[in-house]
């Protein structure tokens, strides 16, 4: 390539800039704006809790729960930097500690996240928790501070693993001498505390903070600060940011949502060169996150949850509309035999459709054969397009979409 060439690509580079965002970055899920409107109450209230651990007292541990998107990562730690920052001028001794538990996924890496931020290495595997546990407090017990641990997505580790490890934290201050621990535990389950060992919740809960989801006036202004930064002036006409507004309120009041739908719309609108973003962009953005939504529910499923998705996607690719459980199960053994694995148990089969009806994948209702007795109908709830485009990504199963099942053609049930 010559020089003029590389020129050429660099400028042509430059020339393709952004007509739509001023900075993108202000839409990310991370970014922490400078100010949260419509939280002020929660702001104070959190605030007020926190403070005295300024004065060297402990402060009440505090549950914070509410469903997704309504702020209450982006308000905590908003409250929490503050703290930190007003401690370290005031000479305070308070540490701080936020992890996300969905993200460490695991108690070990609960404990070895907290171990780490009071600046001793823990390696990845290889302790049991309870070392782990113990040199986490050793470590605190000798840094004589007030130690404030923000356990965000707590949900996340609390389902089907029990609250073993919440137990020991709450409990751990009857150990210490020196130094004082305050739980901050945010729940996205409104029903985290039915999972809650009383002695548990009682504790975390010594103070609770509740976060409602937002209305559409108040996503409406909340998205226009975003926009204000992320967006040129002009780009964004009234009509849009209100629709996105309205969509992410009747689902439920997810600012996430909201602001998802906003910066996908601005993609879609750019890919296209308009310098506006448009309602039928929003739209289409719409259908962009559903789409990516599903994909990676399917993605994420477990090896038999996706052979009994696949058996349908097949059943239903030969014409039948609905389909009888026995003739789902039955490709899903012939895929099973492709892959060289044994097949579950009709019984465990029956709660794997039960789960992919309640996440949407499926659809499954028991209809009366008569005298015949009742008999469970299946369908695929999304497109074929989609099964094939997630599972041509994985190697070993791309090529089961393919696949010619003899048991279906055997019968010729049509429905
Ligand atoms: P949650 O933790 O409740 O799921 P987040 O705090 O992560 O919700 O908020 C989701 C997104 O919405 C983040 O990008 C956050 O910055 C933004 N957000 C939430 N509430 C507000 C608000 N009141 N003002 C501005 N942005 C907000
Ligand atoms: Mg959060």
């Amino acid at each position: 390539m010559g020089n003029t060439d590389t020129l050429d690509e660099v400028f042509k580079r430059f020339e393709s800039v952004s007509q739509i965002f001023r900075d993108r970055e202000v839409l990310r899920h991370d970014y922490l704006p400078l100010s949260l409107p419509h939280r002020e109450e929660q702001i104070c209230l959190l605030a007020e809790i926190v403070a005295p651990v300024l004065k060297g007292a402990r402060s009440s541990n505090i549950f914070i729960y509410g469903k997704t998107g309504t702020g209450k990562t982006a308000v905590t730690k908003h409250v929490l930097t503050r703290l930190e920052l007003k401690s370290k001028e005031l000479g305070a001794a308070v540490r701080f500690s936020y992890v996300n538990c969905r993200m460490a996924s695991s108690e070990y890496r609960v404990f070895a996240c907290l171990c780490q931020s009071l600046g001793i290495s823990v390696p990845f595997t290889g302790l049991s928790v309870g070392e782990v546990f113990d040199r986490f407090r050793i470590s605190l017990q000798a840094s004589r501070t007030l130690f404030i641990i923000i356990l965000d997505e707590i949900d996340a580790l609390l389902k089907g693993r029990g609250d073993a490890f919440l137990y020991e934290l709450t409990r751990v201050n009857e150990t210490l001498e020196g130094s004082k621990v305050s739980l901050i535990g945010i729940s996205n389950d409104l029903r985290m505390k039915e999972y809650l060992d009383p002695r548990v919740l009682s504790s975390l809960s010594e103070e609770e903070i509740v976060f409602r989801p937002y209305d559409a006036a108040e996503l409406r202004n909340i998205l226009q600060e975003r926009a204000s930064v992320a967006f040129f002036d002009g780009v964004l006409p009234d009509g849009t940011l209100g629709l996105c507004a309205a969509l992410a309120a009747a689902e439920h009041g997810d600012a996430r949502r909201a602001l998802d739908l906003l910066r996908v719309a601005g993609e879609v609108g750019e890919r296209q060169g308009s310098t506006i973003i448009s309602e039928d962009h929003v739209r289409e953005a719409e259908k962009h996150i559903e789409h990516n939504r599903i994909a990676e529910a399917v993605q994420n499923l477990t090896l038999h949850s996706k052979l009994v998705l696949l058996g349908v996607f097949h059943v239903n690719r030969l014409g039948v509309q609905s389909a009888a459980t026995g003739e789902i199960f039955d490709v899903y053994g012939e895929l099973c035999g492709e892959l060289g694995i044994p097949a579950l148990t009709q019984r465990r089969l029956c709660s794997l459709v039960n789960e992919l009806d309640a996440m949407g994948l499926l659809n499954s209702k028991v209809v009366s054969m008569g005298r015949y007795g009742r008999t469970k109908k299946i369908r695929l709830e999304l497109a074929r397009t989609t099964v094939k485009e997630v599972f041509a990504r994985d190697a070993r199963l791309a090529s089961l979409t393919e696949y010619e099942p003899t048991s279906v053609e055997k019968r010729s049930y049509r429905s």
